[in-house]
């Protein structure tokens, strides 16, 4: 499997929650599943203010393994 194509995939997923996250009625600080970028599929929780803010999903750590692969 190519690692930049999964990546994608799920960039594209975390953004489809958080689309979703985006409705008036539900509280800011709900916090939102989402999945880690290094292709492992680990669940991340965030806020979608949290999200927005993050330029990437990681679980703690798996940054470096994925800039090492
Ligand atoms: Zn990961």
């Amino acid at each position: 499997m190519q690692l930049g194509s999964q990546q994608e995939t799920i960039r594209a997923v975390n953004r489809t929650i958080r689309d979703f996250a985006d409705d008036p009625r539900i509280p800011p600080n709900e916090p939102w599943e989402f999945f880690c970028e290094c292709g492992c599929f680990t669940l991340v929780t965030l806020t979608v203010a949290e999200f927005d803010t993050a330029s990437h999903v990681w679980v703690e750590g798996h940054e470096a393994s994925l800039l090492s692969a």
